[in-house]
């Protein structure tokens, strides 16, 4: 039996993606190893999203065959075979035996047939149609289970490469979703993650996000339900009414403001200026006054003065996020805004304004974290064993914030509990069981 090993960069996307994968390959007669050394063939699941991906893969997978005696068939999967597809085949010294885009993995046991022959082979094409939804991932990791329910992205914002590499929005049914979800129950999960490049973008006929989110929340025995990446396009009150109303929707919403400045949220080709994005915030705080905001900001895009950048600070400190994913632009191959516009802000500028934000945004996230001292909440047990003590027991609140509590062994991984808030710091809460 051939013995496979695949690598996960970027987004939590590949991180399903991946299972999809080695749930495909056992059916087709080969075995998933977690070492990669142990492998016949090596797959590198990549993101073209983070600074520098190709250079870190190229470097990767000569490192691969570096450390190899016995011959092994190494493959690239993910947005960096659809991105640069033609390098990675031209390239002679890399030595990549076949890739596969994130719509041809059903095609992998042919690839590596094909491949295994001395082929060089690949198949990189989009789909309108494909969502995997007859295939039930083997689940790798912890108590949360995470289903993707649509890909794809419609949006093209200028920064970003999805929707070159994982083509056009499509929804799976929400017969097949739910079906998905009480699988999931019965296999003792409580927690599910719904997951899509635009997760509320979600529409399949008559169905809406809200439609889908009111179905999988019915599900009996689901006691937690996320979501993630929203858009901030796609928040209609009634969706907002819905996760108010409903004990087991997680009140927890992750808002990408990407920018505090229309003129530069307009050239990102976001859809949303500034007020109407403090307005939705206003909108969604006035229905869940308790809401845990998370956001992710980019600090630089081409032509951003320092004024613009202070709007960016204004907004912060106005939406006092719960967390903030906070980072410097810089280019991606074939994106938008590689092609047309100029990365003219210096990397000085840029250091500034990152180290600026991600003080003030400390002090924000320390400030609302020690607000939950004292306050009892309901954790869901992920793991035993925290970075200081292995026998410290590490959950995560409703708001998706890292809880750490004193060793009990009475509890188990997969546990919801309620514990009462002893102490914070900025990344993670103590606690006491009660
Ligand atoms: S919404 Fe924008 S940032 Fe998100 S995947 Fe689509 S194009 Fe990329």
């Amino acid at each position: 039996m051939k013995k496979v090993f695949v690598e996960t960069y970027g987004c939590q996307m590949n991180v399903y993606d991946t299972e999809l994968v080695q749930t495909i390959l056992t059916k087709n007669g080969y075995e998933a190893v977690k070492e990669e050394t142990a492998a016949d063939i090596v797959m590198l699941n990549t993101c073209s999203v983070r600074d520098n991906a190709n250079r870190k893969i190229y470097n990767r997978v000569h490192e691969i065959r570096r450390g190899r005696k016995s011959p092994v068939l190494v493959g690239i999967l993910g947005c960096m075979a659809t991105n640069f597809k033609t390098d990675l085949l031209d390239n002679k010294a890399l030595k990549i035996d076949f890739i596969a885009g994130p719509d041809s993995y059903k095609h992998l046991p042919r690839l590596i047939s094909e491949a295994s022959g001395g082929e060089k082979t690949f198949d990189v094409t989009l789909s309108e149609f494909e969502t995997y939804s007859d295939i039930d991932p083997t689940r790798q990791t912890g108590p949360n289970a995470w289903i993707a329910i649509m890909r794809g992205c419609n949006n093209y914002c200028t920064f970003c490469v999805v929707p070159y590499t994982r083509g056009r929005e499509r929804s799976r049914s929400p017969e097949n979703i739910v079906e998905e979800v009480e699988r999931l129950v019965a296999n003792g999960y409580k927690q599910v993650t719904l997951l899509g490049q635009n997760v509320n973008s979600y529409s399949h006929e008559e169905t809406s996000f809200t439609n889908l989110m009111d179905k999988v929340s019915q599900v009996k025995g689901i006691e937690r339900i996320f979501f993630t990446s929203p858009h901030p396009k796609d928040f209609p009150t009634d969706l907002l009414k819905l996760m108010a109303e409903r004990d087991n929707i997680c009140k927890q919403i992750h808002m990408p403001l990407q920018a505090g400045s229309s003129r530069i949220l307009k050239k990102m080709n976001r859809t949303y200026t500034k007020e109407e994005f403090l307005g939705l915030v206003d909108h969604i705080r006035s229905i869940m006054p308790d809401v845990h905001l998370s956001t992710d900001i980019i600090l630089g895009f081409p032509t951003e003065t320092d004024e613009e950048y202070m709007e960016t600070e204004e907004v912060l400190k106005k939406v006092r996020f719960d967390t903030a994913f906070i980072f410097k632009y810089s280019e991606r191959p074939n994106t938008t805004a590689e092609r047309l516009f100029k990365d003219d802000v210096s990397e000085e500028q840029k250091k500034h304004r990152i180290i600026r934000l991600n003080a003030i945004q400390r002090d924000i996230r320390l400030e609302k974290n020690r607000e939950k001292i004292g306050k009892d909440q309901e954790i869901l047990v992920e793991k035993i064993g925290s970075r200081r003590d292995p026998n410290e027991i590490q959950a995560r609140n409703e708001g998706n914030t890292v809880v750490i509590l004193p060793s009990n062994k009475d509890i188990s991984v997969g546990d919801l509990v309620m514990v009462k808030i002893t102490d914070a710091t900025p990344d993670v809460l103590r606690g006491e069981f009660v």
